[in-house]
């Protein structure tokens, strides 16, 4: 099973991914996580990304395109991932065609978290006091829900040409939303 989790900053997609991931017994693989595990750990891939992401802006796709090539190389990853967080632009979901092609398999479904944008940056106000991020002051919120409208929201459409979006009402609560995932991909066949 190859899925992707798409939505907007503070759309539940990290918790959503965890449930999901679980379900199918395959990795959840947040380029988000990735990248803070290694600003924290101080790395030349974490310098490179901090500036960027402490912008609200998108790491480059030369960075992020590497990292996730090695992730989905992992051992863990061949039954299967659900990537969140990536692809964010249309050059990713050119790069991410081609990792998947080369294995041989095919993107089953692509989920994308809809959710209103006010509820939104109420939920990342509410996210910062508890997990204190970085990337969760006001003005880098409003500037991340941009980017995203900017560049990631069309790949929606890129993905609906394909035939393969199932779009979920991410308003709720968590395992409400776990089960509108759920009965969505029931009806997607497994690779
Ligand atoms: P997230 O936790 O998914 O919201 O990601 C946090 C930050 O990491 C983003 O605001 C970007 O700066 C960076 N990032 C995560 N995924 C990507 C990606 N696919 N492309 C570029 N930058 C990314």
């Amino acid at each position: 099973m190859r899925l992707i989790l798409m939505g907007p900053p503070g759309a539940g997609k990290g918790t959503q991914a965890r449930y999901v991931a679980d379900h199918f017994g395959i990795p959840a693989i947040s380029t988000g996580d990735i990248f803070r595990a290694n600003v924290s750990q101080g790395t030349a891939l974490g310098k490179k990304a901090q500036e960027y992401m402490d912008a609200g802006e998108y790491v480059p796709d030369e960075i992020t395109n590497l990292m996730v090539r090695a992730r989905i190389d992992e051992p863990d990853a061949a039954p299967g991932f659900l990537l969140d967080g990536y692809p964010r632009t249309l050059a990713q979901v050119e790069e991410l065609d081609g990792m998947i092609k080369h294995t041989g398999h095919v993107l089953d479904a692509v989920v994308v978290l809809v959710v209103d944008p006010d509820e939104l940056v109420a939920r990342l106000v509410q996210r910062a006091e508890v997990e204190g991020r970085a990337d969760d002051t006001e003005d880098v919120i409003r500037r991340r829900q941009e980017v995203y409208a900017e560049q990631t929201e069309p790949l929606i459409g890129v993905y609906r040409g394909r035939g393969i979006v199932q779009e979920i009402d991410g308003i709720g609560e968590v395992t409400e939303v776990t089960e509108r995932i759920f009965a969505a991909l029931d009806v997607v066949p497994q690779s």
